[in-house]
């Protein structure tokens, strides 16, 4: 009997063991930056002419490393070699295709802190924030392989007499994966593996801000004993492969986390008939939030700010359950304020690698211009109280910003900036605070601090969002314990680490027999 799933520990970084292990995987990750990475299609590994550079967002004259780009023939190619594996992948029994899963979870639980040494060089990642993200890329794994395991059981239907039935959950086909650059490793590893491990088999393109983590992803697999074309790993521009891969006639489903547009744009290609296309692709899409914590009036006010805090600038906002909206009931709006200003100035931004560091870079340079164009149009819209400015200009930092005052129509109220900028909304009262909440085209995440039972009960069915939190973060949600996704614009209703999310994979089939 297989152990239950538990949920893998975070490194502790007050210990001197921890810190100095962390230290040497940042130091041997930094002895190999700058290789140059190749696409795998089925068995090769290829170069190819087209080069993109992906740099330390810390510290941007430090290259991480020298990317191939597919052009549409090799995204081609590799659809073909997807689509070759999965004769023989779609017949490899369930509690086989698990096992795969547990030893790549094995082996990244033995190379952790270099995994996590990648992230804080190529994604920002602060030593935590990094840490998080490899340990949810193993607990999306150890989770998946014992949910499909559990289909691949006899399914219970009602019996009939003379007649034996059966429900069987059967791939789906060859699977075109996209995922973020803000977990490049979990939600990579994560909707990846969901996919394989339910039979099918995927091309994965790689986010173009972290693409040297999927490729060392890509080896860990080949160390797992994961055989050649089940993942296919095809680095290039979304301009220049995306629409090709959404629309090619193999594709059968695709899984994407990332931006409101591109998630609107594949779900509109996908959603057409090719000529020659078998089926209805199905998309899975994971896609943006504007998310609100409410403060109520009689809420711990500590533990409120702390929520605030950690929910707007870990991982500088660049979390799609980051909190932006902080909607505060008047009578405790200005001492709420204060006291996340407070927090906020205490708050070490930093380059990465560095341990002290609270909070890094943004992403890269589309990220850097985008959030302080919100930044000013946050000066319009509310009254900055804090932040607003760039940092360390060797990398992409911008401090911490905080608008007061800020109108629920407005623009940085509404649109997600992706970014470490913070909006505070006075509430007349808890319903209107409700409604404010609730004013968006989005509906991922929220919390409510409150102590107020009632307006606890109300805000459990009246508060929008796929994942709603009482008196804690809104960001975090842990593979099991808090499966993930969100309403409206933010996807298609799936949640990432929930016990259904493997059906969104797979296809029933059933089989009746008179004997
Ligand atoms: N699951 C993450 C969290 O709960 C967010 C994932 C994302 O940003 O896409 O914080």
């Amino acid at each position: 009997m297989r152990e239950p799933f538990r949920n893998e520990p975070f490194t502790d970084f007050t210990r001197s063991d921890n810190i100095a292990d962390f230290q040497a995987a940042l130091m041997s990750v930094e002895s190999q930056l700058g290789r140059t990475y190749r696409l795998k299609i089925g068995p090769d590994w290829l170069d190819t002419s087209a080069k993109a550079k992906s740099l330390n967002p810390s510290h941007i004259a430090q290259t991480v490393g020298i990317v191939a780009q597919a052009d549409t023939e090799l995204a081609h190619q590799a659809m073909l070699a997807a689509a070759a594996a999965y004769e023989k992948w779609k017949r490899v029994p369930p509690a086989a295709r698990a096992r795969v899963l547990y030893k790549a979870a094995a082996i990244l639980r033995r190379r952790r802190h270099e995994f996590s040494a990648w992230l804080v060089y190529e994604a920002g990642k602060n030593w935590a924030e990094a840490d998080a993200d490899t340990a949810e890329a193993i607990d999306f794994m150890e989770f998946y392989g014992r949910e499909m395991e559990k289909l691949s059981e006899c399914q219970p239907l009602v019996p009939l007499s003379g007649e034996h039935n059966e429900l069987i959950y059967l791939p789906l086909g060859v699977g075109v994966i996209i995922p973020p650059w803000n977990f490049p490793l979990a939600i990579m590893a994560g909707m990846t593996m969901a996919s394989v491990v339910a039979g099918n088999t995927v091309v994965l393109k790689p986010a173009s801000a972290a693409p040297v983590v999927a490729a060392k992803f890509m080896e860990l697999l080949e160390e797992a004993g994961l055989p050649d074309g089940v993942v296919n790993y095809l680095p290039g521009a979304g301009s220049e492969i995306g629409d090709f891969l959404v629309e090619h006639p193999m594709t059968r489903f695709i899984g994407f986390t990332g931006s409101k547009e591109v998630g609107l744009r594949i779900h509109e290609k996908a959603a057409a008939r090719q000529q020659d296309g078998k089926w209805l692709r199905r998309v899975i899409a994971e896609m943006g939030g504007k998310n609100t914590i409410i403060v109520d009036e009689d809420a711990e006010l500590d533990a409120a700010a702390e929520a605030i805090t950690s929910s707007a600038f870990g991982y500088s906002g660049q979390k799609c359950s980051a909190c932006s909206k902080a909607v505060i009931h008047a009578a405790v709006y200005e001492d709420i304020v204060e006291r996340v200003v407070e927090r906020v100035k205490s708050l070490k931004m930093g380059k990465a690698m560095e341990q002290s560091s609270a909070m890094g870079p943004v992403i890269d340079e589309r990220a850097y211009r985008n959030i302080l164009s919100y930044i000013e149009k946050g000066r319009t819209e509310g009254v900055l109280i804090h932040g607003g400015g760039k940092g360390d200009s060797s990398g992409y930092f911008i401090e911490p910003t905080i608008f007061k005052d800020v109108a629920p129509s407005a623009c940085i109220a509404q649109e997600e900036i992706f970014g470490p900028v913070l909006a505070f909304i006075r509430a007349d009262n808890f319903d209107a605070a409700l409604d404010i909440a609730n004013n968006t085209e989005y509906g991922l995440t929220g919390a409510v601090i409150s102590r107020n039972r009632n307006r606890l009960e109300q805000a459990r069915t009246e508060f929008h969002v796929g994942n709603l939190y009482f008196n804690r973060k809104c960001t975090g949600a842990l593979v099991g314990a808090h499966p993930f996704g969100g309403f409206h614009m933010s996807g298609t209703d799936s949640k990432a680490g929930g016990r259904d999310y493997l059906l969104l994979f797979l296809q029933p089939k059933v089989i009746s027999e008179r004997f």
